[in-house]
């Protein structure tokens, strides 16, 4: 087939680059705080088995225990109430996990308000610049969020909550209803603004875009390596069996 063999000719020529997504995943990734009622999610800790010692002479290998919505990771729909009869993560189809993306870029805002949150009319103005948005895509919201790489600095919280960019409720519901899109990435813990839970309604991208069987991308990084538009990004969530989502690696194909 010509395309995939052009697509290996220009991997191995770098005219086709791999830009890495994923933030690294350790015990320091910082997860999402939930207010102190509600249950919370694990951090990701690694298990020793063995380590070419007594239990395991000429091997090395862990267990693990994480969040499923820990460090880089996939929303599948059944995530929110919204979407509670709608895909666990093992049931997202396969030909949706390579798809088309675009980047809105905010980040000078983000820099300047860490509550900035897009609305329509920043999507509006992305798509009279650049095109319609691609059919079956990714949205990417390009914050500068993923700098803060503590978990204090990731989830910026005072007396009145946490301060972090995302999407007005408006807006979040247009991406979930009437876009051509599959679903939003972001460079935060979660798709939703840090002040979100007192939107209306609350989590509004969570509950709108997962209601409507769309998905979420958190705490990518690298999207300052990525055009506004042609990018395809490759997600690989675990295919676990009845899970809300998975730690992902996520991989950008960029022409060069
Ligand atoms: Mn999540």
């Amino acid at each position: 087939m010509a395309v995939l063999a052009d697509l290996v000719t220009a991997l191995r020529s770098g005219t086709v680059e791999v830009v890495d997504l994923t933030a690294p995943l350790g015990a320091d990734t910082p997860i999402l705080e939930l207010p102190e009622q509600f249950g919370q999610t694990a951090s990701f800790q690694l298990e020793e088995i063995s380590r070419y010692d007594d239990r395991g002479p000429a091997w090395y290998w862990n267990n693990f225990r994480t969040g499923e919505h820990t460090g880089t990771h996939f929303d599948a729909p059944n995530h929110w109430v919204s979407g509670k009869d709608r895909d666990d993560i093992s049931a997202v189809p396969a030909g949706r996990l390579v798809a088309p993306a675009v980047v809105l870029d905010v980040s000078a805002q983000v820099a300047a308000d860490p509550d900035f949150v897009i609305t329509r009319e920043h999507v509006d103005a992305f798509v009279a610049e650049h095109g319609p948005l691609p059919e079956g895509g990714w949205l990417l919201c390009r914050t500068g969020w993923s700098a803060r790489t503590t978990q204090a600095e990731m989830i910026n919280k005072d007396d009145d909550g946490p301060h972090s960019p995302g999407m007005s409720a408006d807006c979040a519901r247009w991406v979930a209803e009437e876009s051509p899109l599959i679903g939003m990435g972001v460079e935060t813990v979660g798709t939703d603004a840090g002040a979100a839970g007192t939107f209306d309604p609350m989590y509004p991208c969570h509950s709108f875009l997962l209601g409507n069987g769309k998905y979420g991308l958190a705490q990518l990084t690298n999207l300052d390596r990525l055009p506004a538009t042609g990018a395809v990004l490759v997600t690989s969530p675990l295919k676990i069996v009845g899970g809300s989502g998975s730690p992902a690696r996520v991989l950008a194909l960029v022409e060069c």
